[in-house]
């Protein structure tokens, strides 16, 4: 009677080690995946006026022109833009 209630004891308590490590190896990866949905979704899509490429305006550089907001990819988008503004 003793060693069925160990066995069940040791049942139980490997199930629930498997639980955890089940639980270990799932739940980084549920967060990565939440991290990036929300990473595509969190703030609006801008076009570099250059190159034409949309991309996210958190990671867009800024750039105030003669009174307008233009968003670009990268430094050298906004070099080419000014150069080609001001031939
Ligand atoms: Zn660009």
């Amino acid at each position: 009677m003793i060693r069925i209630f160990f066995k069940l004891f040791f049942l139980f308590l490997g199930g629930y080690i498997l639980y955890l490590v089940y639980k270990f190896l799932t739940e980084p990866l549920n967060k990565e995946k939440e991290g990036k949905k929300s990473e595509v979704i969190k703030g609006d899509l801008v076009k570099d006026p250059f190159c034409g490429i949309f991309l996210p305006k958190d990671h867009a550089i800024k750039l105030e022109y003669k009174g307008e907001t233009f968003y670009f990819c990268s430094e050298n988008c906004k070099t080419k833009f000014l150069e080609e503004k001001n031939k």
